[in-house]
């Protein structure tokens, strides 16, 4: 992609009325723009950082046995009505046809998957089932102050469990947090799985954290815990919600008496036992193998796709703008031309096309009426893992490397570069 043509491109001032890092720095960088408070546009920088975290997720459901659907958003009020939840989600935005009809514009998707599934589930042999779908969901949040953290308006991937008994959902559940540990490891985030409470969904849950300054999530968690995390096997596995918190920071860790910390995290992930709570709202049953009527026991699991990208944001970036882990960023080399004399633009030509070929995701900033200074200060800020400089300084067939975060360059060939791409 050339620089000179993208739709949008970067911006100097900070925006006046964001004051999350991430939404600063994702609208600085041409990545997104705010339609109205909890509500984002992403332009075609920042949707191929929301596309790649999408494939993640959408690798990982499929792996894990998931089939894809994509479910309306805009809702049957009445299935609202049976599962009591049109009264009790709180933030339920509903809304008013002309026609007398009146819609939920869907926050998660039970009342429309269970309905349905009554017509596809009938026989133990049709169990279990994971169905899945990335989709946009809409939620009346009180606070949308966070940018892409606390939308109104946000991506999601929600998965639905079906199981022939508390068991095998119970089976499936432990699976899934193996899954979502990896997932949001290969998007570049450290999560700390954390017991907390279930909402309308479900009596308790687990929620997958990042620990990060700005987040608006507490919990307390065992250190130990935390290292575990890391790959490091350890027999404690304390964290929670401090909205249900059992003990307090300082307290000793009942399971291995380290001492107990509290941090501020994000949630990027929720996993819930739905049991038969929506199975037996909407009469969805089975024939086991005797030909007896048994309920349907459930699980669901959310990830927040576009608040993933946003958490990313607030634990990668410094001063000058965004750092992007390899596996999300929108391009994984940015190429900039210095000067403008014919052997260095020759030689980008040459660069670009190569690496295209080669299959690496380029950015080229190849504008003539900007100055190296703008070009380096454009490139900390999108923050593309690496710096791709030709110039007449680093002379003909050179390239200097260089990667984001890191000070080092160096002035390597090509062909180097296509290995080093190829690695
Ligand atoms: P929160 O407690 O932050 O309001 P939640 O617990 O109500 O979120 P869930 O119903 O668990 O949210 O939704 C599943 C996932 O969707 C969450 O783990 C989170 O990553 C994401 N999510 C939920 N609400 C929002 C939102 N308003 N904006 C962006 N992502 C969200
Ligand atoms: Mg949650």
């Amino acid at each position: 992609m050339k620089y000179s043509q993208l739709f949008a491109k970067t911006t100097k001032q900070d925006p006046r009325d964001e004051v999350s890092i991430n939404a600063k720095l994702l609208i600085r960088a041409g990545f997104i723009r705010k339609e109205v408070a909890g509500v984002y546009n992403f332009l075609p920088l920042g949707l191929r950082v929301l596309n790649k975290i999408s494939q993640i997720v959408r690798e990982e459901m499929n792996a894990a046995g998931g089939q894809e659907v994509l479910l309306s958003a805009l809702q049957n009020s009445q299935s609202w009505q049976k599962t009591g939840r049109w009264k009790s989600f709180d933030v339920l935005f509903k809304v008013k046809s002309q026609y007398k009809m009146e819609y939920a514009l869907g926050p998660t998707h039970e009342e429309v998957l269970v309905p349905m599934a009554v017509e596809f589930i009938s026989s133990y042999r049709d169990l279990p089932l994971y169905l899945y779908q990335i989709q946009v969901k809409f939620r009346d949040e009180p606070r949308a102050k966070s940018g892409l953290l606390r939308g109104r308006e946000f991506l999601m991937k929600d998965l639905y469990s079906f199981h022939t008994d508390e068991a095998a959902m119970f089976a499936f559940y432990e699976k899934m947090k193996k899954v979502y540990k990896k997932t949001f490891e290969r998007m570049g985030l450290k999560t700390i799985e954390t017991k907390a409470a279930g909402g309308t969904f479900s009596a308790f849950s687990h929620e997958y954290q990042v620990i990060c300054e700005s987040g608006e999530d507490e919990i307390i968690y065992c250190p130990s815990f935390a290292k575990a995390t890391d790959g490091k096997p350890s027999g404690c596995h304390f964290a929670e919600n401090t909205e249900i918190a059992s003990r307090r920071a300082n307290e000793e860790c009942p399971v291995c008496k380290s001492k107990l910390r509290q941090v501020k995290t994000i949630e990027v992930g929720n996993i819930f036992p739905l049991r038969d709570k929506y199975s037996k709202a909407f009469g969805l049953t089975y024939k086991d193998q005797r030909g007896k009527d048994q309920v349907v026991t459930m699980g669901c699991y959310g990830i927040g796709i576009s608040r993933a990208m946003g958490a990313i944001v607030e634990v990668y970036h410094d001063d000058r703008g965004i750092i992007w882990p390899r596996s999300v960023a929108p391009y994984q080399a940015h190429l900039i031309t210095i000067d403008n004399s014919q052997l260095t633009i020759d030689s980008s030509k040459e660069v670009y096309q190569k690496l295209q070929k080669a299959g690496v995701e380029i950015l080229w900033d190849d504008q003539e009426e900007v100055s190296a200074g703008e070009k380096f200060a454009d490139c900390d800020l999108i923050g593309i893992p690496v710096r791709l400089v030709v110039s007449k300084k680093v002379g003909k067939g050179k390239v200097e490397w260089k990667e984001r975060g890191k000070e080092k360059t160096s002035v390597i060939d090509l062909d180097e570069v296509l290995r080093r791409f190829k690695d």
